[in-house]
């Protein structure tokens, strides 16, 4: 009944590092700088001495530690190889293999969406779901997919970049990715203040957004809900596009339902009623009512599924 685990997630600024209770309970978390210098050489060592520290400091057993989750900024193969992480500088990775060697702890390795939407699944906003995709719209568009509770990484450990899906086609503009026409672009924190700045341009309508200081997301869809017409303009374009996307998905994979996370979905039920909305606008028959949810668990969520990951895993073996 003592059994723990830690589940970890590896950001490219900070790394969260949870002691959980086998059911989920979180019994501390700490958070700790992801140190980059020398292409990110120092990082695993530093996670492996924290968690030392959890250890010796709760006067744990560690045959009670059943093992170590963690989730990466990157694509990660199912037997826990990392291809490429240029946020921490790393080039292909087998951070499970390095990180045995390490602590003797069994280790699963995860995408860091994958395991975010993992985290939601097990304990979030999707839990009374077998079947998700999850959408975070921060600074970024990341994505993860469960499928009857396990993450799917794909062949390229690339599944779920529901950024990327390439949806605006006559985009001229170029992605982080290097491609043109991703969601990411026109949906993502900073992809909404690139559409606000553009229909601002281009039309003369007033708006409250012209005045500000530095416009945002956040102002945008504040503005959208005080009834400013071209933050409203903005919105529903933006929208249409995350409506459109999820319909995609769902053609492909048909989840039960979509959770929706990161910083944007601050915006609340208001986002997600104009996603559905949208959603239901462009999807197959079928998939019509698939739930649209909120994610619950905020920067947590991925130090909650590395958790559950190996949890899964020492169930398997
Ligand atoms: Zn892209």
């Amino acid at each position: 009944m003592n059994k723990k685990c830690f589940g970890v997630d590896l950001g490219g600024t900070t790394t969260k590092i949870g002691l959980f209770q086998l059911d989920g309970t979180l019994i501390e978390k700490h958070e700790i700088p992801t140190n980059k210098e020398e292409n990110g050489i120092y990082i695993l060592d530093n996670i492996e001495a924290f968690i030392n520290n959890v250890i010796v400091k709760n006067s744990l057993d560690i045959k009670d530690i059943i093992g170590v989750g963690i989730g990466v900024p990157g694509a990660v193969t199912d037997d826990g190889v990392v291809n490429k992480c240029i946020n921490l500088g790393w080039d292909v990775t087998d951070v499970e293999d390095i990180m045995k060697k390490k602590t003797n702890f069994k280790i699963k390795v995860g995408n860091d969406a994958n395991m975010a939407a993992l985290g939601e699944y097990w304990k979030g906003g999707a839990a009374e779901f077998s079947s998700i995709a999850l959408v975070t719209i921060g600074t970024g568009i990341g994505g993860g997919i469960i499928m009857n509770g396990r993450p799917i990484n794909g062949f390229n450990g690339a599944a779920g970049e529901i950024g990327h899906i390439p949806i605006v086609y006559d985009e001229t503009e170029t992605c982080n990715c290097g491609k043109k026409g991703c969601l990411e672009q026109v949906a993502s924190a900073s992809g909404i203040v690139r559409v606000a700045k553009k229909f601002l341009i281009a039309t003369d309508k007033p708006s409250t957004l012209r005045g500000a200081e530095e416009i945002s997301a956040k102002l945008v869809f504040d503005e959208a809900k005080n009834g400013d017409i071209v933050a409203f303009e903005v919105v529903e374009y933006i929208t249409k596009y995350l409506g459109l996307a999820l319909a995609n998905v769902a053609g492909i994979i048909d989840p039960e339902c979509f959770v929706i996370g990161g910083g944007v979905s601050a915006a609340g039920q208001y986002l997600v009623d104009l996603i559905a909305a949208n959603y239901k606008k462009y999807v197959f028959h079928p998939c019509k009512d698939t739930k649209i949810v909120l994610a619950r668990l905020g920067n947590d969520a991925g130090m909650y599924g590395a958790a559950k990951l190996v949890i899964d895993s020492s169930k398997d073996s």
